[in-house]
């Protein structure tokens, strides 16, 4: 059989993995199976820009039709692929056809954790993860006075502060004692609450929401204190549930996501997967960690990168400097590295003035630095940690000490 290679998830992962296979030299048919029906398209602006109305849905997509057909990639969109015959080396779709295919690539992303509890479906409750769903909520958002945002890790803040700014009242629950808590450091997530509440959002921390209550033209959402919130529009962000199905049910190995190696293999050696879906031990993480999946662009682009050259026989382990970003009002978040395990921190710059990096350090060695309204020092913090650079805490510290020269 000629070399087919089919991608299962038409996003991030398995654009940039089609688009990468292709530079790489593999110049067999590739198709790219997607079961949306837009062209493949960024998602970050979708809780940002776009919802507040000042990014236009002409600039999402990732990439342009004339990009698939230069590189011979045949995108089909509103295609579900529902079973992966292994010993055929198939996949069938959700009409019955079925494709071969010599190499696999899964690249299915995740889906929103759906809210479980009394009145979840009413109408007025909304998720953000595609496009459907961000356009549905921007419709709502127009009429509405008062948002309950339920969920304060970085989709819940970024719709928070995106309908703050269209001059809604919104209050945040979140279940755990601060916002953020599951990936910033407490000295971030109160940088950000404060920023919040110094906007006019009101936070619930610590509680968790019991039902959702019809009312006459809104609803109420209850919490565990007997609180009542009313508002007429509800976002859940309470995080994301891998799609890993169609793994699962062909016998891949799947632990929380569908595990690979660092060169990104799943246990078939024909089938690779990166992004949400997939699950691997970090190289980032001590020898001994659990397998865990990133949620990330910079994750999706990277390691679909690797999967292509696995594809092409110039298999490279992943390596690449974990990096990610937010924006809410006038701050932009970066973060480079994985603060995990930090024994210190130091501050670089000014808080006050809302420009300023925190350099964490495991011992005596650089593990991760967050930044706010510092582009420059984002990009120097990645070249420092991809090179492992020696740094102290007093140099991490001190404004005037040359940064870039520690990345030479
Ligand atoms: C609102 C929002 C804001 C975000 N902001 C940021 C940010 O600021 N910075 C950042 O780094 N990350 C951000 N993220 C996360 C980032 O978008 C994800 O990490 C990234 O999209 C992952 O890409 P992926 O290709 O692995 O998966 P996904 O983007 O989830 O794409 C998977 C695709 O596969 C499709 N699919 C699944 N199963 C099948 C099947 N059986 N057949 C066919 N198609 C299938 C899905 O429908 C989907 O289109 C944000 C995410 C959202 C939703």
């Amino acid at each position: 059989m000629n070399r087919t290679l089919v991608i299962v998830g038409a996003s991030y992962a398995g654009v940039q993995l089609a688009a990468s296979a292709r530079e790489y030299g593999f110049d067999g048919r590739i198709v790219l199976l997607g079961d949306e029906p837009d062209a493949p398209y960024q998602r970050p602006p979708l809780s940002k820009a776009y919802l507040s109305g000042a990014f236009s849905e002409a600039r999402l997509p990732l990439r342009s039709q004339a990009f698939f057909d230069e590189e011979r990639i045949e995108w089909m969109p509103s295609v579900r692929a529902t079973y992966i015959d292994r010993a055929r080396h198939e996949v069938e779709l959700h009409d019955g056809t079925r494709i071969g295919y010599t190499h696999l690539a899964l690249t299915t992303g995740a889906r929103v954790r759906k809210l479980d509890c009394p009145g979840a479906k009413l109408d007025a409750v909304h998720y953000l993860r595609d496009l459907r769903d961000a356009r549905r909520l921007a419709q709502a958002a127009r009429s509405a006075r008062r948002a309950v945002v339920i969920g304060g890790g970085y989709i819940g803040l970024e719709a928070a502060a995106s309908l703050r700014q269209m001059g809604i009242d919104v209050t945040v629950v979140e279940t755990e004692a601060r916002v953020l808590a599951r990936v910033a450091s407490p000295w971030m997530s109160e940088f950000m609450q404060r920023a919040h509440e110094l906007h006019g959002i009101a936070f619930r921390c610590g509680r968790k929401v019991v039902t959702v209550q019809p009312e006459r033209d809104a609803v109420s959402v209850v919490l565990d204190d007997a609180t009542h919130l009313p508002c007429e529009l509800v976002v859940v962000g309470i995080g994301v549930v891998p799609n890993t199905e169609i793994a699962a049910e062909c016998g891949l190995t799947v632990t929380g996501g569908i595990a690979v190696d660092e060169c990104a293999r799943t246990n078939d050696p024909a089938i690779v997967a990166a992004g949400d879906c997939a699950s691997f031990v970090p190289h980032w993480a001590p020898a001994d960690s659990r397998a865990c999946r990133v949620e990330s662009v910079q994750n999706a682009n990277d390691m679909a990168k690797t999967a292509a050259a696995t594809i092409a026989g110039r298999p490279e382990p992943y390596r690449a400097v974990p990096w990610f970003w937010s924006d809410q009002y006038d701050l932009k978040l970066q973060m480079a590295g994985i603060n995990t395990g930090f024994t210190h921190h130091v501050v670089r710059g000014s808080v006050e003035e809302k420009k300023f990096s925190i350099f964490y350090f495991r011992d005596d060695a650089l593990i991760a630095v967050d930044s706010i309204n510092r582009p420059q020092e984002h990009m120097l913090a990645r070249k420092l940690l991809a090179k492992d650079a020696k740094l102290t805490l007093n140099e991490a510290q001190d404004s005037a000490f040359d940064l870039k020269g520690a990345t030479q």
